[in-house]
């Protein structure tokens, strides 16, 4: 495909899960697409990386049933589901180093029977914390999940009595899961977003999807051929330096490697890069700011090689009173005896050396694991962006899915979806990015017509 001089090409800056999602749903209707990925490999925050012969996720990513637009995307590119993730039921086992856990498991009900079930099963809660849940949840149905006004999850557990015990062990450890935020920061109303679509209608909804291969071939590598395949270009290590205007029309960018006239620009890159990409452009100066008051949160992922045989039942173990939240067993991706430790949202841990995060990480898994032996390798990953902060009132920053300029449009998970920083909303944003481009193209072609 000849692209430098063509007017009739949408540029995509980013090759991040959105700007893939924008690609493919472009090429899916005909559209030419140029996609360019400042990095030398596609998938953004979410891809693989090598290390010492083997590819390692940057961090574990676990999607929910209800990631319509994920599962949209598979069906798009031709994939099959069970290829591609582990679907399991709701099935959470969240343990104290100090003393007793929760574990609560979704019936085989529909919903949300498959949730009231479970409660009312639960072990290590007391009836007090069973009722308290399911009041919290009436309440909730009846009022359709919304909230007038924004306010921190913590506030909002108050307010609706939810023990400390109940708030501690289970709603805590699903709002950092959800959101990357702390309960105390972060947004009720995107937190309320996630239960709804999670929790409500099929029970299927809340169903956990666990990737079964790494995630450069979850979506890159398919979406990158896929786009090949329909005469579009994708190209890594090149990035977007400049969008050059002719007047107040697009007319092109300037890039690491060449100049190209397009007419359409997706800016799929993150917050950041975006606003400093839009910043010379007049009459932007709102949005620009917007995007820079973003807050970002890290997420740090150790990784622990030990023997073939060590396994975590149910496949993932929560900790709610330590450093560590989270160990997943890697089996399901191919990798047995590989536990990876997430450790999600900025705290003090983030000062802390390699060496003292890996002592606190085993010496924590070991408590809960007396059994284990001592991990034979490690591998320590900290993505300090991982996510935008999704704090009350974050929605009042987050830019509509729709043209900032003549040609030009944002995809990318900060985009007002409802959702909070996650791989559905950045592939919900490059879908209905593409819709909107396409219902342009329509409208441009009956007027010429
Ligand atoms: C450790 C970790 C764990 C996570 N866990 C989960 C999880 O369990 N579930 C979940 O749903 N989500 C999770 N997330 C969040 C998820 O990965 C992100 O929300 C999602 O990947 C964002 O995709 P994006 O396309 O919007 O942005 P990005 O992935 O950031 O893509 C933007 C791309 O733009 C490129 N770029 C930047 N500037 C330019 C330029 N000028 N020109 C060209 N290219 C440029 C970048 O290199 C990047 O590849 C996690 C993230 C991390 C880091």
């Amino acid at each position: 495909m000849t692209v430098s001089n063509s007017t009739e090409i949408t540029a995509i800056a980013g090759g991040g899960w959105a700007g893939l999602a924008t690609a493919v749903k472009l090429s899916a209707h005909g559209q030419k697409v140029l996609l360019l990925e400042a990095s030398g490999q596609l998938g953004g925050r979410a891809r693989s990386v090598p290390v010492n012969n083997k590819r390692l996720d940057n961090g574990q990513h676990i999607l929910l049933g209800a990631y319509r637009g994920f599962l949209d995307m598979l069906e798009i590119l031709g994939l099959m589901e069970s290829d591609i993730v582990y679907r399991k039921k709701l099935d959470l086992c969240i343990h104290s180093l100090h003393g007793s856990g929760i574990k609560i498991c979704a019936a085989a009900l529909p919903g949300p029977f498959h949730l009231f079930v479970g409660v009312i099963t639960a072990r290590g809660l007391n009836i007090t914390d069973k009722t308290g849940i399911i009041r919290f949840w009436l309440h909730l149905l009846k009022t359709g999940f919304t909230l007038e006004s924004d306010m921190c999850v913590a506030d909002y557990l108050g307010k609706h009595r939810q023990s400390k015990r109940v708030t501690n062990t289970f709603w805590g450890p699903l709002c950092i899961a959800a959101l990357n935020t702390t309960p105390a920061m972060a947004s009720a109303r995107i937190f309320l977003n996630v239960l709804r679509k999670s929790f409500t209608g099929s029970r299927h909804n809340s169903d956990m999807l666990l990737p079964r291969v790494g995630l450069g071939d979850m979506l890159p590598a398919p979406a990158s051929r896929y786009i090949r395949q329909r005469g579009g270009q994708v190209n890594t290590n090149e990035r977007v330096l400049e969008i050059i205007m002719d007047g107040e029309i697009l007319s092109g960018i300037k890039t690491s490697c060449q100049d190209y006239s397009v007419s359409n620009l997706v800016l799929a890159t993150p917050c950041r890069q975006t606003g400093k990409l839009l910043m010379p452009l007049p009459g932007l100066k709102d949005i620009t700011e917007r995007l820079g008051q973003l807050k970002q949160e890290a997420i740090i992922t150790l990784y622990m090689q030990f023997p073939e045989t060590i396994r975590i039942e149910n496949d993932m173990a929560g900790i709610y009173d330590g450093l560590t939240q989270w160990l997943i067993d890697r089996r399901t991706c191919g990798q047995p005896g590989l536990i990876a430790a997430v450790i999600s949202t900025n705290g003090p841990h983030l000062d802390m050396n390699r060496d003292e995060l890996e002592k606190t990480i085993i010496s924590e898994t070991r408590q809960l694991f007396p059994e284990w032996p001592e991990p034979e390798s490690t591998f320590l990953l900290r993505e300090k962006q991982a996510t935008f902060s999704c704090t009350c009132g974050s929605d009042r920053l987050r830019p509509r899915c729709e043209s900032v300029g003549n040609g030009i449009w944002l995809a990318g998970d900060y985009i007002d979806t409802g959702l909070p920083s996650t791989l559905e909303s950045a592939i919900q944003s490059g879908l209905q990015c593409a819709d909107r481009i396409l219902q342009k193209s329509v409208g441009n072609q009956t007027i010429r017509g």
